[in-house]
Protein backbone atom coordinates (compact mmCIF):
# COMPACT_ATOMS: atom_id res chain seq x y z
CA UNK A 1 0.00 0.00 0.00
CA UNK A 2 0.81 3.36 -0.76
CA UNK A 3 3.06 5.54 2.02
CA UNK A 4 3.66 8.62 2.77
CA UNK A 5 7.61 8.61 2.72
CA UNK A 6 8.11 12.25 2.69
CA UNK A 7 10.10 14.35 5.44
CA UNK A 8 7.70 13.04 8.35
CA UNK A 9 9.02 16.35 10.49
CA UNK A 10 7.33 18.33 7.84
CA UNK A 11 3.92 16.84 9.14
CA UNK A 12 5.02 17.63 12.46
CA UNK A 13 5.84 21.40 11.79
CA UNK A 14 2.39 21.71 9.93
CA UNK A 15 0.33 20.76 12.54
CA UNK A 16 2.72 22.46 15.34
CA UNK A 17 2.37 19.36 17.41
CA UNK A 18 4.89 16.36 17.94
CA UNK A 19 3.57 13.54 16.45
CA UNK A 20 5.82 10.88 17.27
CA UNK A 21 6.80 9.44 13.55
CA UNK A 22 10.47 9.32 14.10
CA UNK A 23 11.12 6.91 17.32
CA UNK A 24 13.66 7.50 19.86
CA UNK A 25 14.88 11.00 17.79
CA UNK A 26 11.39 11.99 18.73
CA UNK A 27 11.90 12.37 22.42
CA UNK A 28 15.85 14.04 21.98
CA UNK A 29 16.45 18.00 21.19
CA UNK A 30 17.02 16.83 17.84
CA UNK A 31 13.23 16.82 17.33
CA UNK A 32 12.17 19.39 14.90
CA UNK A 33 9.58 20.89 17.43
CA UNK A 34 11.99 21.44 19.66
CA UNK A 35 14.08 23.31 17.47
CA UNK A 36 11.89 24.69 15.08
CA UNK A 37 8.20 24.95 15.58
CA UNK A 38 6.79 26.71 13.18
CA UNK A 39 5.60 25.63 9.78
CA UNK A 40 7.44 24.65 6.92
CA UNK A 41 7.53 26.64 3.89
CA UNK A 42 8.45 30.35 2.76
CA UNK A 43 6.25 31.90 5.24
CA UNK A 44 6.51 29.38 8.15
CA UNK A 45 7.89 31.69 10.52
CA UNK A 46 5.04 34.00 10.69
CA UNK A 47 2.74 33.37 13.26
CA UNK A 48 0.48 30.85 12.79
CA UNK A 49 -2.80 31.98 12.04
CA UNK A 50 -5.79 31.67 14.41
CA UNK A 51 -7.51 28.41 12.50
CA UNK A 52 -11.39 28.34 13.24
CA UNK A 53 -14.08 26.66 11.11
CA UNK A 54 -13.41 24.41 8.34
CA UNK A 55 -9.58 25.21 8.59
CA UNK A 56 -9.48 23.71 12.42
CA UNK A 57 -11.72 21.03 11.04
CA UNK A 58 -9.51 19.88 8.20
CA UNK A 59 -6.01 20.75 10.68
CA UNK A 60 -7.67 18.51 12.92
CA UNK A 61 -8.36 15.18 10.31
CA UNK A 62 -4.91 15.86 9.13
CA UNK A 63 -3.46 15.08 12.29
CA UNK A 64 -4.76 12.43 13.38
CA UNK A 65 -4.56 10.95 10.27
CA UNK A 66 -1.17 11.60 10.19
CA UNK A 67 -0.69 10.40 13.67
CA UNK A 68 -1.58 7.02 12.92
CA UNK A 69 -0.07 6.71 9.72
CA UNK A 70 -3.06 6.28 7.07
CA UNK A 71 -3.86 7.54 3.93
CA UNK A 72 -6.69 9.65 3.14
CA UNK A 73 -8.81 6.58 1.25
CA UNK A 74 -8.42 4.43 4.23
CA UNK A 75 -9.20 6.87 6.82
CA UNK A 76 -12.31 7.95 5.33
CA UNK A 77 -13.36 4.08 5.35
CA UNK A 78 -12.81 3.84 8.98
CA UNK A 79 -14.75 7.15 9.26
CA UNK A 80 -17.73 5.35 7.24
CA UNK A 81 -17.46 2.00 9.46
CA UNK A 82 -17.30 4.58 13.39
CA UNK A 83 -20.18 6.28 11.69
CA UNK A 84 -22.28 3.27 11.29
CA UNK A 85 -21.64 1.90 14.18
CA UNK A 86 -23.69 3.04 17.98
CA UNK A 87 -22.31 5.80 20.26
CA UNK A 88 -20.12 8.69 19.48
CA UNK A 89 -19.07 8.55 15.78
CA UNK A 90 -15.55 10.43 16.79
CA UNK A 91 -14.87 8.47 19.79
CA UNK A 92 -15.57 5.06 17.23
CA UNK A 93 -12.99 6.46 15.02
CA UNK A 94 -10.72 7.18 17.37
CA UNK A 95 -11.02 3.92 19.03
CA UNK A 96 -10.69 1.94 15.85
CA UNK A 97 -7.76 3.37 15.07
CA UNK A 98 -6.28 2.58 18.41
CA UNK A 99 -7.26 -1.36 18.21
CA UNK A 100 -5.35 -1.22 15.01
CA UNK A 101 -2.26 -4.34 15.61
CA UNK A 102 0.57 -1.56 14.81
CA UNK A 103 -0.80 0.79 16.97
CA UNK A 104 -0.82 -1.57 19.93
CA UNK A 105 3.05 -3.18 18.69
CA UNK A 106 3.78 0.45 19.18
CA UNK A 107 2.33 1.04 22.06
CA UNK A 108 3.79 -2.03 24.02
CA UNK A 109 7.42 -0.66 23.26
CA UNK A 110 8.14 -3.26 21.00
CA UNK A 111 8.63 -0.65 18.10
CA UNK A 112 9.76 3.35 18.49
CA UNK A 113 7.14 4.34 16.08
CA UNK A 114 4.23 3.53 14.44
CA UNK A 115 6.12 3.28 11.53
CA UNK A 116 8.60 0.62 12.86
CA UNK A 117 5.51 -1.23 14.62
CA UNK A 118 4.14 -1.69 11.04
CA UNK A 119 7.35 -3.08 9.59
CA UNK A 120 7.34 -5.61 12.40
CA UNK A 121 3.75 -6.38 11.41
CA UNK A 122 4.43 -6.69 7.30
CA UNK A 123 7.36 -8.46 8.06
CA UNK A 124 5.40 -11.00 9.66
CA UNK A 125 7.32 -10.88 13.15
CA UNK A 126 4.10 -10.17 15.06
CA UNK A 127 1.64 -13.50 16.22
CA UNK A 128 -1.83 -12.67 17.36
CA UNK A 129 -2.92 -15.53 19.61
CA UNK A 130 -0.67 -18.23 18.02
CA UNK A 131 -0.98 -17.07 14.37
CA UNK A 132 0.98 -15.03 12.00
CA UNK A 133 -0.82 -11.79 11.09
CA UNK A 134 0.25 -9.18 8.65
CA UNK A 135 -1.69 -6.96 8.46
CA UNK A 136 -1.61 -3.87 10.35
CA UNK A 137 -4.31 -2.74 9.79
CA UNK A 138 -6.07 -6.01 12.06
CA UNK A 139 -7.96 -4.72 14.92
CA UNK A 140 -7.15 -6.29 18.17
CA UNK A 141 -9.92 -7.60 20.53
CA UNK A 142 -9.92 -8.39 24.28
CA UNK A 143 -8.55 -11.77 25.22
CA UNK A 144 -6.29 -12.14 22.02
CA UNK A 145 -2.16 -12.09 23.01
CA UNK A 146 -0.14 -9.92 20.70
CA UNK A 147 3.27 -12.11 20.96
CA UNK A 148 6.66 -11.25 18.95
CA UNK A 149 7.86 -13.98 17.20
CA UNK A 150 10.59 -16.15 19.19
CA UNK A 151 13.08 -16.02 16.43
CA UNK A 152 12.81 -12.18 16.26
CA UNK A 153 13.85 -11.09 19.68
CA UNK A 154 17.02 -10.61 19.32
CA UNK A 155 16.48 -7.66 17.31
CA UNK A 156 18.08 -4.86 17.73
CA UNK A 157 15.70 -2.30 16.93
CA UNK A 158 12.97 -3.91 19.00
CA UNK A 159 15.29 -4.34 22.07
CA UNK A 160 16.89 -0.55 22.12
CA UNK A 161 13.01 0.58 21.41
CA UNK A 162 12.04 -1.69 24.75
CA UNK A 163 15.22 -0.12 26.87
CA UNK A 164 14.08 3.43 25.79
CA UNK A 165 10.18 2.72 26.31
CA UNK A 166 10.53 1.19 29.79
CA UNK A 167 6.86 0.56 29.65
CA UNK A 168 6.18 4.17 29.85
CA UNK A 169 3.15 4.66 27.18
CA UNK A 170 1.83 1.26 28.10
CA UNK A 171 -2.05 1.73 28.22
CA UNK A 172 -4.35 0.17 30.81
CA UNK A 173 -6.27 -1.65 28.28
CA UNK A 174 -2.53 -3.77 26.98
CA UNK A 175 -0.74 -6.12 29.28
CA UNK A 176 2.63 -6.20 28.90
CA UNK A 177 5.15 -8.81 29.43
CA UNK A 178 8.61 -8.47 28.86
CA UNK A 179 10.25 -11.47 29.35
CA UNK A 180 7.64 -12.73 26.99
CA UNK A 181 7.65 -10.10 24.84
CA UNK A 182 4.01 -10.51 24.70
CA UNK A 183 0.77 -8.70 25.27
CA UNK A 184 -2.79 -9.47 26.25
CA UNK A 185 -5.55 -7.25 25.37
CA UNK A 186 -7.66 -6.74 28.40
CA UNK A 187 -9.94 -4.92 27.66
CA UNK A 188 -11.18 -2.38 24.62
CA UNK A 189 -9.43 0.96 24.88
CA UNK A 190 -11.18 3.70 25.84
CA UNK A 191 -11.63 7.57 24.88
CA UNK A 192 -9.17 8.62 27.99
CA UNK A 193 -6.29 6.32 27.06
CA UNK A 194 -5.81 8.16 24.05
CA UNK A 195 -3.68 11.21 25.59
CA UNK A 196 -2.60 12.59 22.43
CA UNK A 197 -4.24 16.17 21.84
CA UNK A 198 -7.29 16.16 19.65
CA UNK A 199 -10.28 17.22 18.92
CA UNK A 200 -12.24 14.03 17.14
CA UNK A 201 -15.30 16.39 16.81
CA UNK A 202 -14.37 18.23 14.54
CA UNK A 203 -13.48 15.34 11.91
CA UNK A 204 -16.74 14.47 12.07
CA UNK A 205 -18.13 17.71 11.27
CA UNK A 206 -15.49 17.79 8.27
CA UNK A 207 -16.91 14.94 6.88
CA UNK A 208 -20.79 15.54 7.97
CA UNK A 209 -20.67 18.18 5.26
FE1 LIG B 1 7.84 14.90 14.87
FE2 LIG B 1 9.49 13.10 15.84
FE3 LIG B 1 10.29 14.73 13.89
FE4 LIG B 1 9.91 15.63 16.37
S1 LIG B 1 11.46 14.16 15.68
S2 LIG B 1 9.25 16.61 14.51
S3 LIG B 1 8.12 14.43 17.00
S4 LIG B 1 8.69 13.17 13.77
Amino acid sequence: MARYREAVCRLCRREGVKLFLKGQRCLTDKCEIEKRNFAPGQHGKSRRPKIVGYGLQLREKQKLRRLYGILEDQFRSYFEKAAGMKGITGENLLLMLERRLDNAVYRTGLASSRAAARQLVRHGHIQVSGRKVNIPSFAVAPGQEIVLRESSRNNAAVLRSLDLSGGRNIPPWLQFDREGFKAKVISLPKREDVNFPIQEQMVVELYSK
